[in-house]
């Protein structure tokens, strides 16, 4: 170990990742890294020293308080098994209000039996995506360690979430990067009608946050992107709330989205953690799916055999592909704005998940997000392009045989339907050189569930017969 290395104080603290360096660091540090070795730090708690409940039942027993701040939370719910800050310096405007939602439609197009597939609705997050969750648990550690700025580079969603607590509570000023031309408006609109300091940059999202992590350095600004190991335990709850859904029974899968990671390595942290307090006697596999045009996850672990391998993976499998990528001089592409990252920043963590998880990794076209997110949408849930990969993903598993029709699978829908208008309307238009100019650079050819509008002149006998022609 480095003589950097701190004992740890409290019944909180940061650890590194790595199993052969696991230097460990105060709860109150700010830092997104390991000094001693550069990797991505966890939240650790002396289990045995903390009051751990003696069953996930006894979370039911807050509904009933749901007056209090902290029990109507859909995170704070859950605070014994994120005890990192303490109660009275928690900051939470209600986020977590989701619903774990059955849908036997999207059973069918997925081929499960019905009853077999669940949504899990992040849409219904205060700011429209899962991301609250996140940011619910590192803008408290913000607030408790004094910060008065918070940072962040963003697809979009994040950016919106700081916006939305710093609005709210007048705590921080919220800071954010976003490249040029790749933000939708819905999240866009969010950002700045919050009042965010929003910076664009003259680059993609993977250049925004490498400014963004140098300038939170030099400037002391509080970074919340999820290098940030506070996030992923407010994600955690986005599995405990599916367990909670499924009165307490553990289900075959999960499948999620993979953009930067860190949902996926949440909940693996989620599910080992449950398992070695015993709350949980089984462990749900996990899917974790990339856009084929923001594929490295897929690549590197489908294609290449990259492993967690117990905390000591290959990195210069990583470090070769990341070197072809600049080379090739390719950048992250798909219409699903949330997932367009070619260098996820969890990765380590998301390969030690997909090892605690039995996990796998698939890619999907934007053609099969695309009709996985209008069947979700005629199902009338609805989502957000990138959402729908956990749908086209699952879909994909089951016509692979990797899942099985009788299983209980629950894919994660991380953002409201509203967030990215512009690609629902372009997929449903009869408008075919709108089609075209949204989607056609992203090798989308049809719309096999296009709901398109019924044209009609503006007279009474023509729209009756319209109706009755189409009803
Ligand atoms: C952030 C985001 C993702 C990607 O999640 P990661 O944790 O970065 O993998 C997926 N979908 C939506 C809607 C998002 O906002
Ligand atoms: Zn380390």
């Amino acid at each position: 170990m480095a003589s950097t290395v701190k004992t740890k104080t409290d019944l909180a603290f940061q650890r590194c990742v790595m199993p052969d360096c696991a230097a460990t660091y105060d709860v109150a540090d700010v830092r997104t890294s390991c000094d001693a070795c550069g990797s991505l730090l966890d939240v650790d708690y002396d289990w045995d020293s903390l009051p751990v409940p003696s069953s996930l039942q006894s979370f039911e027993e807050k509904w009933s308080r749901r007056n209090e701040p902290l029990c109507f939370s859909g995170v704070w719910r859950f605070v014994d098994l994120l005890p990192f800050a303490p109660t009275n310096k928690i900051i939470t405007i209600g986020e977590g209000q989701t619903l774990l939602h059955p849908s036997d439609g999207v059973a069918r197009f997925v081929g499960v039996r019905p009853g077999n597939l669940l949504l899990q609705y992040e849409g219904m997050n205060p700011s429209g995506s899962f991301k609250d969750n996140g940011m619910t648990a590192a803008f408290t550690h913000a607030h408790t360690i004094g910060a008065r700025r918070a940072a962040c580079a963003s697809t979009g969603n994040t950016s919106a979430s700081l916006a939305l607590y710093c609005g709210v509570s007048k705590l921080m000023q919220a800071i954010i990067f976003i490249g040029s031309g790749k933000i939708s408006y819905g999240k866009l609109s969010q950002a700045l009608d919050y009042g965010a300091l929003t910076i664009q940059i003259a680059g993609d999202f993977d250049d925004a946050m490498h400014r963004v992590q140098q300038v939170s350095t030099k400037q002391g600004i509080y970074l919340v992107n999820s290098v940030n190991p506070f996030r992923l335990e407010g994600q955690k709850t986005i599995m405990f709330r599916v367990l909670e859904a499924m009165r307490w029974e553990v289900p075959d899968w999960i499948v999620v989205p993979g953009g930067n990671l860190g949902n996926s390595s949440a909940f693996g942290k989620a599910f080992y953690e449950l398992h070695q307090l015993g709350l949980i006697d089984r462990i749900p596999r996990l899917a974790v799916i990339n856009a084929a045009g923001a594929n490295t996850l897929y690549e590197l672990v489908e294609g290449r055999g990259l492993r967690w391998n117990n905390g000591r993976p290959d990195a210069s499998i990583v470090n070769n592909y990341y070197a072809e990528l600049d080379d090739a001089n390719r950048r992250a592409s798909t219409i699903a704005s949330a997932i367009e990252i070619n260098r996820p920043v969890n990765l380590y963590k998301c390969l030690r998940a997909l090892e605690c998880c039995n996990g796998v990794v698939r890619e999907v076209t934007d053609q099969q997000m695309l009709d996985a997110k209008a069947q979700v949408g005629a199902n009338g849930v609805g989502c957000e392009p990138a959402s729908a990969a956990s749908v086209a993903g699952a879909k994909l598993l089951r016509a692979e045989g990797v899942i099985a029709p009788t299983e209980r699978v629950v894919c994660i829908l991380t953002g409201h339907q509203l967030k990215d208008p512009t690609a629902t309307v372009a997929y449903h238009t009869h408008d075919q050189a709108e089609f075209n100019r949204v989607l056609g650079s992203r090798g989308v050819t049809r719309a096999a569930f296009a709901n398109r509008a019924v044209q009609v002149e503006n007279n009474l006998d023509e729209i009756i017969r319209a109706i009755e022609l189409n009803s």
